[in-house]
């Protein structure tokens, strides 16, 4: 969470950092602030509450002129969000200024420490520490900034990735990273620092991505370099080329992201597809599994650590796992799973689903099993992030930047690089047939199509979100590989709209939520024609007994829960294990109109952020 932006070249820093925060303001929009030593010498640094629009019209009569600065838009851990809390912070002194995404476990130590050496702090921040020791560690030991933050860094526990630079030494910034992201941009004779390439992509697509550990100098006249934190040693610097492209970034046309990332969804789901199924089904490529076969042949279980959407995606995982490998299966919350002295093994395959690539949980869920000596394997979206750099092996989903707070395309992509796994493990374990592995290879060819062929009902939704704006609860109902839907439907309501909604497995609501229901308690029921379809028919039944009102998500042509139903939305006939892919675009939409009827803010929801690197 949170973003941070540095530049250091020729041209106006302020510019730069301003979109760079637009660009990041989905990690995190509590409050921002820049840094920037001025023409005249002078350090500026200005904050506001709120969005990244109250900063620029805050600064908009103060001095903007240099060609250095930091900034950072926050996702408040430590203090409340406010003007003062807010990021950059300043030394004692004033000279030195830095930006910080994590947090700092033993800021209360350090402070105590730096309060007697008679440092005064203003905010409530564990980041205002940080700068204190650096200045701190600087005079005392008469060191340079760059000394002074490598011994700080060796001091502070916890995550962080943060940017400082001096009033006294225009010429660099020094950077540092643990558990927290930073790429730097590689321009022509310039650079840039963020915590992902979004804000760098349209100055340049040349990119080193920090390691854990590392700290970086860019310096105006001698360049880029990073050393090892502890051992001091200068690192190898790799440059990455970034394929993203400019478009990719921004809403063309629609009125939020997430609108855009629903209807994207038959082609982000295309680029998932593409060159990982043969024309015609008969055979899946996924070179992240085919290099470690051995793995996953061997595999006498398979445990997936995901949070939020992630972990609905990796239920369904579950799901087509077992169905196909017949390899026992455990979804974890990462949170949970990496302080629960987990029993991991070798012969043990973990998976790590996340989209940013970044979820601080499920990192050190990863790390966990990796140390026990378990096989990790990664599902993310974002490429060179730290979750793909950690792991054994991998698969990226492809779809794209997701800008949007509430997942939808990203989630599509993890169900579907699952059951493109599934199949492929299946296969080569001899469990599943050529001619089955053909039919469901070639259905997940068809899912584009189809999802474009649900938007027919985009104006059906929208008219129904009208009639839902109001309701105060909602149950999401569904089983088998549509119970995780369920969960992700009720998931998507509660992001955007705050209208509570559980999720719940159709037939188990008997055992107590079915007392939630009357009139006032809508439920989206997901009925379609699978193995337990006259099962959900009668908990529909049960449901409208008690006077609930019911929207059923139906195959296409059912006239049995038409008859039953209020409201249905049909989607077309698929694979039961693909069923997931379909179902979830009625409840993304539902999700979406019901949060614009409300007037919230569908891009940036109220106390959330993007990507959770904290933890
Ligand atoms: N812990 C810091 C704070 O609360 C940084 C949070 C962030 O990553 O935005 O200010």
């Amino acid at each position: 969470m949170c973003g941070i932006v540095g530049y250091i070249g020729k041209r106006n820093a302020y510019q730069i950092l301003i979109q760079g925060l637009h660009r990041l303001e989905y990690r995190g929009y509590d409050s921002s602030g820049v840094a920037m030593i001025a023409e005249n010498g002078e350090m500026n640094i200005y904050k506001a509450k709120g969005k990244v629009d109250a900063l620029e019209h805050y600064a908009s009569n103060k001095d903007l002129s240099g060609n250095i600065g930091i900034a950072h838009t926050r996702w408040a851990t430590h203090g409340e969000p406010n003007d003062v809390n807010a990021h950059p912070h300043f030394s004692q002194s004033r000279n030195l200024a830095l930006v910080h995404n994590g947090t700092i476990e033993n800021y209360s130590v350090l402070k105590e420490a730096l309060s007697q050496q008679g440092y005064e702090f203003v905010s409530e921040t564990d980041t205002e520490v940080v700068v204190q020791l650096i200045e701190y560690i600087m005079q005392t030991n008469a060191c340079s900034l760059f000394e002074a933050v490598r011994e700080a860094a060796k001091q502070v526990v916890g995550a962080y990735a943060i940017a400082v630079i001096e009033k006294s030494n225009p010429d660099r910034i020094i950077a540092a990273r643990q558990s927290s992201p930073l790429v730097i941009g590689v321009g022509e004779d310039d650079f840039f620092l963020a915590s992902d390439a979004t804000p760098i992509i349209e100055y340049t697509n040349k990119v080193v991505y920090l390691n854990d550990g590392e700290i970086a100098v860019i310096d105006r006249t001698e360049g880029l370099n990073v050393y090892d934190i502890n051992s001091n040693d200068e690192s190898q610097i790799c440059i990455t080329e970034l394929k993203m492209s400019i478009e990719e970034l921004e809403k063309g046309g629609y009125p939020h992201f997430m609108l855009k990332e629903i209807f994207e969804q038959p082609k982000t789901l295309t680029d998932c597809i593409s060159g990982r199924i043969s024309a015609d089904g008969s055979q899946i490529v996924l070179s992240g599994v085919i290099e470690h076969k051995e793995k996953f042949l061997n595999a006498n279980r398979v445990i997936i650590v995901a949070c939020g959407t992630s972990w609905h995606a990796a239920l369904i995982g579950k799901h087509l796992i077992e169905d196909f490998c017949r390899i026992p299966v455990e979804v974890a919350y990462a949170s949970e799973f990496r302080y629960c002295n987990p029993v991991v093994r070798e012969g043990d395959v973990l998976i790590a689903l996340s989209q940013s690539g970044e979820t601080a949980d499920t990192l050190a869920a990863l790390e966990l099993a990796k140390s026990r000596g378990a096989f990790v394997f990664g599902i993310c979206n974002v490429i060179g992030s730290s979750i793909p750099r950690a792991t054994h092996s991998g698969c990226y989903i492809h779809v794209g930047p997701e800008i949007g707070v509430a997942s939808t395309k990203a989630f599509t992509g993890q169900v579907t690089v699952l059951a493109m796994m599934a199949l492929l493990v299946g296969q080569m374990k001899g469990l599943v047939s050529d001619e089955k592995l053909q039919k469901v290879a070639s259905d997940i060819r068809r899912v584009p199509a189809l999802i474009q062929k649900i938007f027919e009902m985009n104006d059906k939704i929208e008219n129904l979100a009208k009639i839902f704006t109001y309701a105060h609860n909602f149950l999401y109902l569904g089983r088998g590989y549509n119970f995780p839907s369920a969960l992700e439907g009720a998931l998507k309501l509660k992001e955007i709209s705050y209208i509570h909604a559980e999720g719940y497995p159709a037939a188990e609501m008997k055992h107590g939520t079915i007392a939630l229901i009357d009139n006032d308690m809508p439920s989206v029921v997901i009925a379609i024609k699978d193995n337990v379809y006259e099962k959900t028919v009668s908990n529909i039944q049960q449901v409208k007994a008690r006077g609930g009102k019911v929207v059923a998500i139906v195959t296409e042509g059912d006239e049995i829960v038409a008859s039953l139903a209020d409201y249905v939305l049909e989607v077309p006939e698929i694979s039961e294990c693909l069923t997931p892919l379909l179902t979830a675009i009625p409840m993304q939409l539902l999700a979406y109109y019901i949060a614009v009827n409300k007037g919230r803010n569908v891009d940036q929801p109220r106390n959330l952020a993007k990507s959770v690197t904290v933890e």
